[in-house]
C-alpha cells in the first residue's frame, strides 16, 4: 500500500503473539507466521463506563450512557453527559450507536453546557462521518456501509465510480473511488465512501450533507457543486456517482 511496502491482508484471523528471549518476535495468523518487532493493535473502541455504572447511572445497550436531546443522562436529575462515554442516536436506522469521535465530544459538550446554563440546546444524533489517512491515501464514509444498511433491513443498490479530483489534464490530478449505497424503494441515499490520493477525503462533507437531509441520488445528480479544472473535473465525483446511482435505479 502507498508504495511504501504495507502488506494489507484482510479475512485472516490473528490467533497469537510468538516470543524469543522475551520480546515479540511473530503475529501468528491463519495465513502463517508474520515476524515482527513492534506489534500494535488496533480493536477498535469501548466506551470507558465503569464510573458512572458504579454511581448507578444507566448504561445503554451499546456500552455508553444514554442521555435524552439535551444530553441529560437519562431517569437522573441534574447528571449530564458528553463525549465518548455517551451513546447517541444513529439518524438513518434510529438505532442507539457508540461513535467516539471528538467531532460529536464538541458538539455534545456545548450543549451539556448550554443546557446546564440554564439555555436550551440539543444534540440530534449523528449519520456516522469519518475520515482518515493513511500514508498519502485518503479514506472517508458517511452514512451506511453496506453491512450496515443490511443489518438495518435496508433493500439497497450501489453504485462505485473511479473519477479524479481535478480535471484530468490538470497537473498532478489524482484518481480517487466514489460509492454510495442508495435504498432500492426510494433512492434515499443511506451512504457514501471515498477513497483517494489527494483531496478525497473532504468531498465526504457533501455526501454528508446529502445523507443528513434525506436526499435521493436523482436529486443528487443536479446540484450545483463547484467547478474549475484546479478542483474538480466539470462533472464532480459525486455528481458522476449519483448518476451511476440514479441509472441503476431507473434503468
Ligand atoms: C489517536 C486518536 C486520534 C483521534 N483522531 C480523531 C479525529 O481525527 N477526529 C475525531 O473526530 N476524533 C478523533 N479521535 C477521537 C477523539 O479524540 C475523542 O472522541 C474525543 O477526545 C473524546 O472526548 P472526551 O472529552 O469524551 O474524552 P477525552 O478527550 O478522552 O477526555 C477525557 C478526560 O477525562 C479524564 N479522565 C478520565 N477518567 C477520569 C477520572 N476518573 N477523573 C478525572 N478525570 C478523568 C482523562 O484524563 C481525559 O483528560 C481520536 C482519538 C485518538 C485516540
Amino acid at each position: 500500500m502507498c508504495g511504501l511496502g504495507i502488506d494489507v491482508r484482510t479475512g485472516v484471523a490473528v490467533t497469537g503473539l510468538e516470543t524469543r528471549d522475551g520480546r515479540v518476535s511473530a503475529v501468528v495468523t491463519g495465513d502463517g507466521p508474520v515476524p515482527a518487532d513492534i506489534v500494535v493493535l488496533g480493536l477498535g473502541v469501548r466506551p470507558n463506563t465503569a464510573l458512572a455504572a458504579e454511581a448507578g447511572l444507566p448504561i445503554g445497550v451499546t456500552g455508553g450512557i444514554p442521555t435524552d436531546l439535551r444530553m441529560r443522562v437519562l431517569d437522573t436529575d441534574g447528571v449530564w453527559a458528553a463525549g465518548d462515554c455517551v451513546q447517541t442516536v444513529h439518524l438513518i436506522t434510529g438505532q442507539p450507536v457508540h461513535v467516539p469521535l471528538g467531532t460529536h465530544a464538541n458538539k455534545q459538550g456545548r450543549v451539556a453546557g448550554i443546557n446546564i446554563g440554564g439555555g436550551y440546546a440539543t444534540f440530534p444524533g449523528v449519520v456516522g462521518t469519518a475520515a482518515t489517512k493513511v500514508c498519502d491515501l485518503e479514506v472517508a464514509r458517511t452514512g451506511l456501509r453496506e453491512q450496515e444498511a443490511e443489518k438495518a433491513g435496508f433493500a439497497y443498490i450501489t453504485a462505485t465510480i473511479e473519477s479524479t479530483n481535478r480535471a484530468g489534464y490538470f497537473p498532478d490530478s489524482a484518481l480517487m473511488t466514489v460509492k454510495l449505497i442508495a435504498e432500492q424503494r426510494t433512492g434515499r441515499l443511506l451512504g457514501g465512501q471515498i477513497v483517494g490520493k489527494a483531496e478525497a477525503a473532504k468531498r465526504i462533507d457533501a455526501l454528508a450533507m446529502a445523507v443528513w437531509n434525506g436526499m435521493t441520488v436523482d436529486e443528487m445528480t443536479m446540484v450545483d457543486l463547484a467547478y474549475a479544472p484546479p478542483f474538480s473535473p466539470v462533472w464532480d465525483p459525486i455528481l458522476v456517482a449519483a448518476r451511476k446511482a440514479s441509472k441503476m435505479l431507473h434503468g
